[in-house]
């Protein structure tokens, strides 16, 4: 009997591995596709780096007045280059380093104390569920045979496309748009609610679309796709508002967290979302198996997955009852300018909590960077002046959102973000200027007051 099996060798489950040895213990680790998962492979690493390929062109382009393009197939090669490169390093040499006994292959189980993999029984005292999420697949009439991407194949294009239509308009389809846009890719976005970024603030979403379109993205909301037909070279998407003609179509319309595992056999129960149902310390409704990282459900981050593996590891093997609060996790869209947001006004009563909203036009630093679009939307408790959340659409709003982070996360307020000196210039001053400004008219204001 082993004392622990982790199902899944993405982020989650590689937290999970390396904290059973720093406990001191060995764990079986099974997993099949690349090694790393979705973050290092089909998700963060690629996209970031395909989006980081187009900012450098933008702003070389803003400079020289006149819009250049990266070559695509060299672009996607950089990519994959780099692709290979962080996998080796940070998976496979990594995996290396630690004792942990490692099989290939796809686990189901057979019993609430056992899986089978490769034709082979395991059993364990302990298991952690960590196999991710895949891209969802909508049912929308004559799509499959139409043909369309996911984001594997939209980071690895097997040929250059000159139109992009994008069904979705969240983070993936937000990322995907400016990417290809900046490719020099006809894009469109295909959103079926009446803003981009539905779930976040209205300021937020509305500035989102703008960003997009002020590159040349036309973006559609209240689209509601009823059928895909192939033309000769293209793809026909009809739709309630007309038909868009694109080379490609990308499917961003979310993802779902990856249970075919035949969990029914260990007691384990999915929750609402269709992911595994966890208790605040991450064991399942198997007291012995636990789960973390996107199988989980909203939100997918490779950040919250990768603490939640680490923690799923120490609860199983120690006992402890650690918990995680997903709510607390920020997020961000790797756009230019990134969008990011942490907190939430959840659970609060209406009248408790009170908004600022500061535009970039007032921070030095836009303006030295060229790019004054943007703003940080910053809610408190009314009577304790307690951040709750922020919201952000700025250069480098994925860094900056940390500092926020923090402060939620210590219950810090409005005043204790004010007595920190913050460096100037720097985006990361717009977050006390935002502090501020529950306090005064901030476009009044000189530089560092
Ligand atoms: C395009 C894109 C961009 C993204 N960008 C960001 C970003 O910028 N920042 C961020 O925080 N997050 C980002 N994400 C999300 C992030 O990639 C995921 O949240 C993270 O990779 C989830 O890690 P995981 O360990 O839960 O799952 P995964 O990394 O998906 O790993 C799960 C592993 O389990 C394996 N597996 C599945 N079933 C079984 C089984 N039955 N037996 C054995 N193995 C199995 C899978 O093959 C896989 O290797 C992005 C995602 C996408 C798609």
């Amino acid at each position: 009997m082993k004392d622990l099996v982790i199902i899944g060798w993405g982020a989650a489950g590689f937290a999970a591995l390396i904290k059973a040895n720093q406990l001191g213990f060995k764990p079986t680790v099974i997993g099949y596709g690349p090694i790393g998962g979705t973050c290092v492979n089909v998700g963060c690493i690629p996209s970031k780096r395909a989006l980081r390929i187009g900012e450098l062109y933008s702003v070389a382009s803003r400079v020289l007045g006149e819009r250049t393009y990266p070559d695509f197939g060299e672009a996607f090669k950089d990519v994959k280059d780099l692709v290979e490169s962080l996998r080796k390093r940070k998976y496979e040499d990594v995996l290396a380093s630690y004792d942990a006994e490692v099989i290939e292959g796809k686990a189901r189980f057979v019993s609430p104390r056992a899986v089978k993999v490769n034709g082979e029984i395991i059993e364990a005292r302990k298991f952690i569920i960590a196999t991710g999420s895949s891209p969802k697949v909508l049912e929308i009439k004559g799509l499959r045979e139409a043909g369309f991407w996911t984001n594997s194949e939209a980071l690895y294009p097997d040929r250059e496309v000159d139109s992009l239509a994008i069904i979705g308009g969240r983070a993936q389809a937000l990322e995907f748009a400016q990417m290809y846009r900046r490719l020099g890719v006809d894009v469109a976005v295909l959103q079926r609610s009446k803003v981009l970024l539905p779930d976040w603030e209205p300021e937020v979403s509305l500035l989102a679309e703008r960003v997009l379109s002020d590159e040349g993205v036309y973006v559609f909301t209240n689209v509601e796709v009823r059928e895909v037909r192939r033309s000769a070279n293209s793809k026909v998407i009809v739709t309630n508002r007309g038909e868009i003609e694109a080379e490609e179509i990308l499917l961003a319309t979310g993802r779902k967290p990856n249970v075919d595992l035949n969990l029914e056999a260990a007691g384990v129960e999915l929750g609402p979302n269709g992911g595994v149902k966890v208790n605040d310390d991450l064991s399942t409704t198997n007291p012995n198996v636990y789960a973390a990282g996107d199988v989980l459900g909203e939100p997918m981050l490779e950040s919250l997955a990768g603490y939640e593996g680490s923690i799923a590891a120490e609860n199983a093997l120690t006992g402890s009852r650690k918990s995680t609060n997903r709510r607390l996790a920020p997020q961000a869209i790797f756009t230019q300018p990134n969008i990011a947001r942490v907190g939430s006004a959840e659970g609060y009563e209406v009248g408790s909590l009170e908004s600022r909203v500061i535009w970039l036009s007032e921070l030095p630093k836009a303006s030295i960077l060229g790019d004054e679009r943007g703003l940080v939307k910053m809610t408190v408790e009314r009577e304790t002046k307690r951040i709750v959340s922020v919201q952000m659409v700025a250069e480098n709003a994925g860094d900056v959102i940390a500092e926020a982070a923090l402060a939620i996360r210590h219950g810090l307020t409005i005043d204790d973000i004010i007595e920190v000196v913050h460096p100037f210039p720097t985006v990361a001053e717009s977050l006390r200027l935002a502090a501020l400004s529950f306090y005064v008219d901030v476009s009044r204001l000189s530089c560092c007051v």
